[in-house]
């Protein structure tokens, strides 16, 4: 029997593209689509992973940074799509034809090993939404694209030993940076995207007593940088007195960071 794992890859996370490889030992789902085909194919076939044992791809909403190739993976590897009605419509009117498969969100949806739960977020698509992807004791939390947190997103976020959660941008940069007016308010409103801060202050707020690795994603090239989310975020737990938090930043164009649940890294205190 093999053993249980649950385990998770960046392939890419920012404005250009969105997407997470999701294993465990019977089951691999992506969470968005957001790369060209060629480059999903690509990073699948350097892990070894063959695009027709795809159970399912997650979406989150419909933005092009996540669903660019959902059409076509789904349509050339008969991959069904999970997501809402409303999104699933949604992207149709994108991409064409998707093999879907509805999870109402806030509803749970077993596929293969995996439990897959779907909870709302803040943002401007029809109707977008974070996962919980739980695999025995090992869970698993995406939330990106969000303006502002809400209270359903609490729970994933503390029960998950992985969360990936938007850093989108420093609230100076973006306040000094070179966009529009116009720009800046919608990526600070309430269906924009998560500053530094804010992610910080949701980890401090749902943290408990377990360790959690972090990985900060859907940063700003222009807005934020690597270095500065890691110290804004780590600094703030801190400050809070929150301990046992790991926090890594996920790149915007390559893949990068890895994570296994029977290998978190945490070391143990020598006796
Ligand atoms: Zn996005
Ligand atoms: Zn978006």
């Amino acid at each position: 029997m093999k053993k249980s794992y649950l385990a998770a890859k960046s392939l890419a996370s920012g404005s250009s593209g969105n997407a997470y490889l999701l294993q465990s030992s019977q089951t691999t789902v992506l969470i968005d689509c957001g790369l060209p085909a060629r480059t999903i194919e690509g990073c699948l076939k350097l892990r070894g992973v063959d695009p027709r044992s795809l159970q399912a791809i997650l979406v989150t909403h419909e933005h092009t940074d996540h669903i660019q190739s959902v059409g076509t993976m789904s349509r050339r590897y008969s991959v069904p799509v999970v997501a809402n009605a409303a999104t699933i419509e949604a992207v149709r009117a994108q991409v064409g034809e998707i093999d879907p498969l509805v999870l109402a969100t806030g509803d749970c949806l077993a596929l293969g090993d995996l439990d897959i739960a779907s909870f709302p977020t803040s943002h401007d698509s029809a109707e977008p939404v974070g996962y919980l992807i739980t695999r025995g004791e090992a869970r698993l939390c995406v939330l990106t694209d969000t303006g502002t947190t809400l209270p359903q997103q609490k729970e994933p976020v503390s029960l998950a030993d992985l969360v990936i959660v938007e850093s989108n941008h420093d609230h100076d940069l973006l306040t000094a940076g070179p966009y529009s007016e116009l720009l800046k308010d919608r990526i600070r409103s309430e269906r924009g995207h998560l500053s530094n801060v804010q992610a910080a202050r949701l980890l401090a707020e749902t943290h408990n007593s377990h360790p959690q690795t972090v990985w900060l994603a859907h940063l700003s090239a222009v807005n934020n940088n690597p270095t500065r989310a890691r110290r804004t975020v780590s600094g703030f737990l801190v400050s809070e007195g929150v301990k046992g938090v790991k926090v890594k930043v996920a790149l915007r164009d390559q893949p990068s960071l890895s994570w296994r649940s029977d290998n978190t890294g945490w070391q143990l205190p020598l006796l």
